[in-house]
């Protein structure tokens, strides 16, 4: 199949999904139903493989002691709520797999074709989809696998070497900590969960012990200001505001001078996500940037992404958009409690090399976890 019927088949796809949102929902039931007795077998297979077979990408985890404070943040969240949070994910991969696999005997060129089609309609994206493609295909003629109780391992592994392990943890425990405030810059458009995230990791912060303070710099609406005061006031901690249609710079200098001044740890600043242009995206991010780096050397030490990973390809596009306005260090990628399509973190993380720190799963306060790669995979195929 081309790039051209992929993107079109994509595309129809997509269409259709809006249209009948009930048949998707009975349809996903029905595949559940069609958990046979063979989808069973094979995940107890792939279980005792992946006990006996070392896997060729060497994955240093579980760290048997995590490092710093800021690894513990979600360290208790227990494996349940992931998999409780990306159930709908899980549903929709695993089942479109067993489908695949039903009826087949071996990973054939079919079946390529088929899991193709599995992982663009699960929104890992068409770039990353070719590339995990091509590198099973490469080890099922290399390695002479063709045996489909093996076909999950190898995707397992696949996708785990194009994941990016978060590697500049910010760790309060040691010297690694220079910066004093550590200041996020929460960026992304309207509606994907910026402000909410804010919320939820200034409560994880806080309740490490850490001071806190909050910048309102989205000044384009009366309301998204006062939404972010009442996460304030919900979390407790301080929130450094101006009034609707000010300089979000101004605010973002404020707010510095104010962590600064009373010794805070970390800063987080929530901007607006309205500026559809690059240019003026550009100039203005770049603008807060700079009178940031007037108060606080080097800040903003984190620039987060925030997108919605129930969007698909439109959380491709932002990514691209933004990743061209200005340097995206992280990503938080929300909503995928109300996705069938967990893809779009690994699509997204592959194709832009940023690392996904967070992931959200709901809109409560705890709904946000430490984005871990192998839990992740795990609940993705489990
Ligand atoms: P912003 O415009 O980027 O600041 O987005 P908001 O933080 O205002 O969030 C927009 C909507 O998405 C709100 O209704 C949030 O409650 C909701 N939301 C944010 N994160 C999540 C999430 O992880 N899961 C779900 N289900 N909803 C979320
Ligand atoms: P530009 O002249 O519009 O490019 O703005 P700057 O980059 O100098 O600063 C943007 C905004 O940040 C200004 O409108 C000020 O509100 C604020 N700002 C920057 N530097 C200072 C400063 O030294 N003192 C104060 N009070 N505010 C500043
Ligand atoms: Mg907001």
């Amino acid at each position: 199949m081309g790039l051209f019927n992929k993107f079109f088949s994509l595309f129809k796809r997509k269409k259709e999904d809006k249209s009948s949102t009930k048949d998707t929902e009975n349809l996903e039931k029905d595949n559940l139903k069609e958990e046979t007795t063979l989808s069973k077998e094979l995940k107890k297979d792939t279980e005792q493989n992946l006990k006996i077979k070392p896997e060729p990408e060497p994955e240093p985890e579980p760290e048997p002691e995590r490092k710093g404070l800021f690894n513990n943040i979600f360290s208790k969240k227990k494996k349940e709520t992931l998999n409780k949070g990306l159930k709908k994910s899980n549903k929709s991969f695993f089942s479109k797999l067993n489908k695949l696999i039903s009826g087949k005997s071996k990973i054939d060129a079919s079946v390529l074709d088929n899991l193709e089609e599995v992982l663009i309609s699960s929104d890992v994206g068409v770039a990353t989809t070719l590339k995990i493609i091509d590198k099973i295909e490469a080890r099922v003629s290399e390695e002479k696998y063709s045996n489909l109780n093996e076909l999950n391992i190898l995707l397992k592994a696949e996708i785990a070497s194009l994941l990016i392990q978060d590697e500049n943890e910010l760790n309060l425990a040691d010297d690694s900590f220079k910066n004093k405030p550590h200041v996020i810059m929460v960026v992304g458009v309207n509606g994907v969960g910026k402000t909410t995230t804010i919320g939820k990791l200034a409560n994880k912060y806080k309740k490490l012990g850490l001071s806190v303070v909050i910048g309102a710099a989205d000044t384009f609406r009366a309301a998204a200001i006062d939404q972010l005061v009442t996460w304030a006031n919900r979390v407790d901690v301080p929130i450094v505001k101006q009034n609707m249609g000010s300089d979000p710079a101004s605010v973002a200098f404020d707010t510095l001078n104010y962590a600064k001044n009373k010794n805070a740890d970390i800063v987080l600043i929530d901007t607006a996500g309205r500026l559809h242009n690059k240019v003026n995206l550009m100039n203005e991010l770049s603008k807060i940037k700079r009178v940031m780096d007037k108060v606080i050397d080097n800040a903003p030490h984190d620039v987060m992404l925030v997108l919605d990973g129930s969007t698909g390809q439109n959380a491709f596009i932002q990514a691209k958009e933004f990743t061209n306005a200005t340097e995206v260090t992280s990503l938080a990628i929300t909503k995928l409690d109300g996705t069938a399509k967990g893809g779009v973190v690994i699509g997204i993380s592959d194709e832009f090399k940023i690392p996904v720190k967070y992931i959200g799963v709901g809109e409560a306060l705890e709904d946000l976890q430490e984005f871990n790669k192998l839990e992740f995979i795990d609940s993705f195929f489990d």
